[in-house]
């Protein structure tokens, strides 16, 4: 896993959603996309394959390892991380663009991809997303339908360890409800960039 730099002068510009797989980090991107499409949102690259419903270039760019091999090499990624047994990635120059155009830009990563952001990018905005209970994680990551009992049993065991993480982010939303949670990241997302935040 690694970073490549990016100017000191766009990064409060910068917003990072994350925290323990299956607490909703997607649903909360996915409303963000639908209520707000003016919010720009990175879109990662991945080496997993892709669910029922997910579309190349919308939710992910689907590439093959020796793809993402590639992206590494020729540092075209922000950071990079592996998570249960799949590397995921943030396309650097388009998140690039986007913050030197004076716009916000949020990425929704793992926490892994967190810290490294904290790492190159002290200035970021770090947004801890917690479930509500663990009981209640549980149940979303069980009852997703989509992974086997083996990948279900490995998001888990990170979560666990992802939970104890929340200390060192700058803010955590409580996911209890999606709308309220989207529309608290945006004020969040505007205040970092010295724009007003919104009741909306
Ligand atoms: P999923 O396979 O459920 O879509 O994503 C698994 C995990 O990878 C989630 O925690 C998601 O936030 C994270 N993820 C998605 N894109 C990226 C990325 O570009 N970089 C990093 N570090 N994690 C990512």
């Amino acid at each position: 896993r690694g970073t490549s730099p990016v100017p000191p002068d766009v990064r409060p510009r910068l917003t990072v959603l994350s925290g323990p797989s299956g607490v909703g980090k997607s649903t909360v991107v996915a409303h963000m996309r639908k209520v707000h499409p003016e919010v720009w949102l990175s879109v990662s690259a991945t080496t997993r394959k892709p669910r029922p419903g997910e579309r190349n270039g919308i939710h992910y760019f689907f590439v093959d390892d020796e793809e993402f091999d590639k992206l590494i090499a020729n540092g075209e990624l922000l950071e990079w991380a592996e998570f249960a047994g799949n590397r995921y990635g943030t396309p650097r120059r388009a998140v690039l663009d986007r913050l030197e155009s004076g716009e916000p830009v949020l990425l929704e990563i793992d926490l892994q991809g967190a810290r490294l952001v904290r790492q190159s990018m002290p200035e970021a905005q770090l947004v801890f997303l917690a479930p509500p209970s663990w009981d209640e994680l549980v149940r979303r990551l069980t009852g997703r339908g989509t992974e086997s009992p083996d990948v279900i049993e490995r998001r888990l065991t990170a979560a666990k360890t992802e939970l104890a993480a929340e200390a060192e982010f700058d803010t955590t939303l409580v996911n209890t409800s999606v709308e309220d949670v989207a529309r608290e990241l945006l004020t969040l997302m505007l205040q970092a960039s010295g724009l007003r935040g919104t009741d909306g």
